[in-house]
């Protein structure tokens, strides 16, 4: 089935456009016909690039006033490269939706499913409603082509009560469905799936921790394939530090500096959203490539936005490792987690002892390649697994279609 998958930001579309079939899952052999970005949407000076292969396209001040435009303008560079010759060939399309409220699942988009990811758009505001711009796009374009919405909360929804509940009184819950949700779920469940391809093992004899280490960061449990504990929560703030936001914070901060500086929420959330984390530390940047450099060079902010960086992994691998009993292994994925060596290293440092031992030259080798990177005496093993969200949704979307069981 050839499928266009679509993440639709506020001013952007990502887009794949991916082959896959049941045989192909199994052999991971999907093939990418096609991938591309469209930046600047709403203005005039967008910028569209489009590769396929051997062939590439790429347009600079474009005229694309709204995502309408810009995935019309994906359709015709798919056909100028060639990957489509006629939009027809498309046979579905997969979207990315940020936040699924209490879907576990994938879902055929349909009224109904429609407008729950609609009363969602309250709990994602930044998110949602450019994802559902996406659908209505396409559902003009390609008006009997199935769409299936693919959440990346969906899969931490197996989270037991003790989890996902905030200690607050539980009537916020029960009525305006303040909770954990998670997010970066369709990456946690790539990597470990994955994983179990690559290790020939069964979801029933597998536990995991999986680390996505990107610009946002999260870490998962997951015990027997299911999500039974994640570090972001009720929006994709909480957990980890990540590149522009803190992670775990004292709430009672927010209160400090709104009642002593008169900060409105919205410079809060600002504060929090993008002036934090890595950033917020080293006074620097978000991109840990320069954050690295930096505390190489004996940078004393950028050591340490690093140290609390890897430290804070580590608190998290300790307390999943108490979550889970046993883990038979621990992956790291996103941009940082796939690339980084320096940052497995740190993050996993001093944890010997609880059965995760890093193999330095096999760490040091393994940038932006699957690898297993442990010792082979570890009691956990350690791997390094690009995480693949566009095919993930790609394959998902056909299992949907299909009605196959998502593994
Ligand atoms: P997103 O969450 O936006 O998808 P990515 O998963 O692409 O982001 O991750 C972006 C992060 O990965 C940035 O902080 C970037 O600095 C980091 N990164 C990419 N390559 C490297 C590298 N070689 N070494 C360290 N960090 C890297």
């Amino acid at each position: 089935m050839k499928i266009l998958v679509l993440n639709c930001g506020s001013s952007s579309v990502k887009f794949q456009y991916i082959e896959t079939d049941l045989e192909k899952i199994d052999r991971n052999q999907d093939r990418l016909l096609a991938r591309g970005l469209v930046e600047k949407v709403g203005t005039q000076e967008a910028v569209a690039s489009c590769q396929a292969g051997e062939r590439a396209s790429r347009d600079v001040g474009v005229d694309l006033p709204d995502h309408r435009a810009a995935i019309a303008k994906v359709i015709s560079m798919l056909q100028s490269t060639g990957v489509l010759a006629d939009p027809g060939e498309i046979e579905a399309v997969g979207h990315r939706v940020v936040h699924g409220g209490d879907f576990q699942t994938s879902q055929l988009i349909t009224p109904q499913v429609l407008k729950k990811v609609e009363d969602a758009v309250e709990l994602a505001p930044l998110h949602n409603p450019h994802n559902l711009k996406g659908y209505t796009v396409c559902r003009e374009l390609f008006p009997d082509r199935a769409q299936v919405a693919v959440f990346d909360t969906a899969f931490h929804q197996t989270m037991p009560a003790r989890a996902y509940l905030y200690a607050l009184p539980y009537d916020y819950f029960r009525r305006h469905r303040i909770r954990r949700y998670g997010f970066h779920g369709t990456s946690h469940r790539y990597v470990a799936y994955r994983f179990r391809q690559l290790a020939e093992r069964s979801k029933e004899e597998t536990n995991l921790i999986t680390c996505h280490l990107g610009n946002g960061c999260s870490i998962t449990a997951i015990l027997h394939g299911r999500s039974v504990d994640t570090s972001m929560g009720f929006t994709p703030l909480e957990g980890l530090v990540m590149g522009t936001r803190p992670g775990d914070l004292d709430p009672a901060i927010v209160l400090h500096l709104m009642a002593k500086f008169e900060m409105s929420p919205h410079e809060v959330s600002t504060l929090l959203n993008r002036h934090s984390g890595l950033v917020g530390i080293s006074g620097e940047s978000n991109d840990m490539r320069l954050v690295l450099e930096s505390a190489r060079q004996g940078h004393e902010r950028a050591r340490r936005a690093v140290e609390s960086f890897c430290y804070r992994i580590r608190k998290y691998i300790g307390a999943y490792t108490a979550v889970l009993g046993q883990v038979h292994a621990l992956i790291f994925t996103g941009g940082i987690g796939e690339n980084a060596p320096r940052i497995r290293e740190l993050s996993c440092e001093g944890l010997s002892w609880l059965g995760y031992e890093l193999d330095r030259t096999k760490n040091e080798k393994a940038v932006g390649v699957e690898a297993e990177i442990s010792i082979s005496s570890s009691r956990t093993c350690i791997y390094a697994i690009p995480t693949n969200e566009e095919l993930l949704i790609a394959r998902d979307t056909y299992r949907t279609i299909e009605g196959i069981e998502p593994v």
